[in-house]
């Protein structure tokens, strides 16, 4: 049926290529004009220059005008959402993610699930939903309410939070807080191991869902070793490390607040446990006073260095001077895990810094795994832009 209370945009020739090859975003430069009477967060439709209709997405304002929602006259209702959403949760069961013993995962990863804008992270009975545009900002009840109405998810509670993911130039005003249900605990569990999960405070929903089969691996590696777990924030790897029976671990962290969380997810699974301790500092000034050889496993997660493409150049040079540090120090027979989380960082650039920084320390190196994001973040294979953890399991001889 056709709604014709819903404005149409059309795109300058030759702009409809990358939507005909169902790529979700529609850039300012392609649309004949960028429209001034329609509000942030409107669902349009989009058509070729010849008229031809392309779909249907949330307009915008900003570099990309339009995120596309379905590439048919598809409405834009309750039902849309219910559907999209029954399908994330039909992918995680697939996943076998939603288990007693594993009760945090990623519901909805934006364009990765078809719903370009939106990320729902699940723990426990809560899930905290972010807004990455405005036209998701606007549908944020009907989300909430679809989330606890999926069938055998277990959603009670549905916290928004999207103080710092809206554009801020768009004046949305959006307040933190609970849309449905309210406070209930935060402890959930990954793998059998229990983490409180502090999405009022914390970075992001609260907790790096993403890095839970690369948590996993390193547990495997952690027995008898002394780890170093760079960049600790809540204390994932440090947690899987003391499961794992390394014989100590140390956790840095920059931020105070993370380092408390790291040590109070460290009690919550090895109560009076010796073998851990954290320490709030600097990652580089930790790395150059440590002693040769004080480390036999090493992880370093640091933040996004490339926000953007701009910074690009500069966050190359910091990777690999990170990891230089790491080579030169870890005992020999070490084995380090080397993360970057900058999308705008390739894999092949990354790996390039690494390796650099491998060469300086003239030590043989081998790689042993190469990590990704987990199955419950998955990329779109239209949008390759979502892809965006990479990572690095290295022996240091
Ligand atoms: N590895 C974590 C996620 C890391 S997030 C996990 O698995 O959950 C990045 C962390 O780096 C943040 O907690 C931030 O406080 C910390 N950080 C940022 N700059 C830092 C620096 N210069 N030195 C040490 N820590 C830093």
């Amino acid at each position: 049926m056709t709604d014709n209370n819903i404005p149409t945009l059309r795109l300058r020739r030759g702009k409809e290529e990358s939507l005909d090859r169902l790529h979700p975003w529609v850039f300012s430069g392609a649309l004949t004009e960028m429209p001034r009477d329609i509000e942030e967060g409107t669902v349009v439709r989009v058509a070729a220059s010849d008229g031809r209709l392309i779909g249907v997405g949330h307009f915008q304002i900003g570099s990309i005008a339009v995120r596309m929602l379905d590439f048919a006259d598809t409405a834009i209702d309750d039902a849309f959402f219910a559907r999209r959403l029954a399908e994330a949760y039909a992918l995680r069961r697939t996943l076998g993610l939603r288990r007693p013993d594993n009760t945090a995962f990623r519901l909805v990863h934006g364009e990765g699930d078809f719903l370009p804008g939106l990320v729902v992270d699940v723990y426990g009975d809560t899930a905290v939903v972010q807004a990455h545009s405005p036209g998701m900002h606007f549908v944020r009840d009907t989300i909430a309410r679809a989330l606890t109405e999926l069938p055998g998810a277990g959603i009670a509670n549905v916290y928004y939070k999207s103080e710092t993911t809206l554009p801020y130039k768009a004046r949305l005003d959006p307040q933190n807080d609970y849309i449905i249900g309210s406070y209930s605990g935060n402890v959930a569990t990954e793998n059998g191991l229990k983490f409180h999960i502090d999405w009022l405070r914390g970075q992001k929903t609260g907790f790096f869902v993403d890095q839970r089969d690369n948590r996993a691996l390193l547990g495997r590696y952690s027995a008898g070793r002394r780890v170093l777990n760079m960049f600790c924030y809540t204390g994932g790897f440090s947690v899987y490390a003391l499961a794992g029976g390394a014989k100590e671990v140390v956790s840095v962290d920059s931020s105070a607040k993370a380092v408390a969380l790291t040590e109070a997810n460290a009690e919550l699974n090895f109560p009076g446990d010796t073998r851990h301790r954290a320490v709030a500092e600097d990652a580089f000034r930790h790395l150059d006073a440590m002693e040769h050889g004080a480390y036999d496993l090493i992880v370093l997660d640091p933040p996004a260095f490339a926000k953007h493409r701009s910074a690009l150049h500069n966050a190359l040079q910091g990777y690999r001077r990170l990891n230089a540090r790491a080579f030169e120090k870890i005992a020999p027979g070490g084995v380090l895990f080397t993360f970057s989380c900058s999308q705008a960082v390739s894999r092949e650039q990354f790996r390039v810094a690494v390796f650099s920084a491998a060469a300086q320390s003239r030590r043989r190196v081998r790689i042993l795994h190469q990590l990704t994001q987990p199955a419950d973040h998955p990329v779109s294979i239209y949008h390759p832009e979502g892809e965006y953890l990479k990572g690095l399991v290295l022996y240091v001889e």
